[in-house]
């Protein structure tokens, strides 16, 4: 099964992707953590995409195609692919519809996450991640069971992310209402699009995804 999960920074697309990775072995792609690891990794990628991220910003169609393209052709994708952050552009979607039909594939589910723009710099203000595997953490609706270490895999250390502060998510709200937001009709005619509650809490959310992924909504 490849699903997208669609909606602004904030919404809960990686709290979600990562939960269907642990429970169903499927494999998120995140756009956004491949990016950040270029930047991290100062490839050629990460040095042009760094200041368009810093800004809150969308990087180039092409690169970030490129990088999905590249993904896809790894063996572990078979297992079934979520898209989080991707695509993010109408001309995204086509790429998108493009490298799965190149690779005999297809998408099964748009999950939109429906959410009000109001909480969303709250959200995005108190997230933090582990900085050894990457789970995903808030400072008031979802903190560490143990104070100060990861629930998954027990390291101390965590880290926020540099844009994700309230002057960055306003621009990036506003680069999905314009430029993202637009592409729910394009899966909209195909009869992809399912819509959750992305207000509800976490385990809700979650809950409504699994009806959705197993035929029960
Ligand atoms: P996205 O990947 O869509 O940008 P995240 O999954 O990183 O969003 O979620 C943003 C922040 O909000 C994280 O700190 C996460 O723990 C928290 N969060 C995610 N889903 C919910 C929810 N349903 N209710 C409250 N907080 C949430
Ligand atoms: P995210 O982790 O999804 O919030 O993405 C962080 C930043 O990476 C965004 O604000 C963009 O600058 C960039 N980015 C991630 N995914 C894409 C994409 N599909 N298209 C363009 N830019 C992206």
């Amino acid at each position: 099964m490849n699903i997208i999960l669609l909606g602004p920074p904030g919404a809960g697309k990686g709290t979600q992707a990562k939960r269907l990775e642990q429970e169903r072995g499927m494999v998120q792609l995140s756009t956004g953590d491949m990016l950040r690891a270029a930047v991290k990794a100062g490839t050629p990628t990460g040095i042009q995409a760094k200041a368009v991220m810093d800004a809150g910003e969308l990087v180039s169609d092409a690169i970030v195609s490129g990088i999905i393209g590249e993904r896809l052709d790894m063996e572990d994708t078979l297992k079934g692919a979520i898209f989080d952050g991707y695509p993010r552009t109408a001309a995204q979607a086509e790429s998108l519809d493009t490298l799965l039909s190149e690779r005999g594939r297809q998408l099964d589910f748009v999950i939109e996450l429906e959410v009000n723009e109001d909480a969303l710099v709250e959200r995005v203000e108190g997230r933090f991640t582990c900085a050894n595997c990457g789970e995903g953490y808030h400072d008031k609706f979802k903190l560490p069971k143990v104070e100060g270490t990861c629930d998954v895999c027990g390291h101390h250390e965590f880290k926020r992310r540099p844009d994700d502060n309230a002057e960055t998510v306003r621009t990036r709200m506003a680069e999905y209402r314009a430029k993202t937001a637009p592409i729910l009709p394009f899966y909209e005619a195909k009869g992809l699009v399912r819509k959750v509650d992305g207000m509800a809490d976490i385990a809700e959310v979650g809950a409504q995804i699994d009806a959705i992924l197993d035929g029960k909504a």
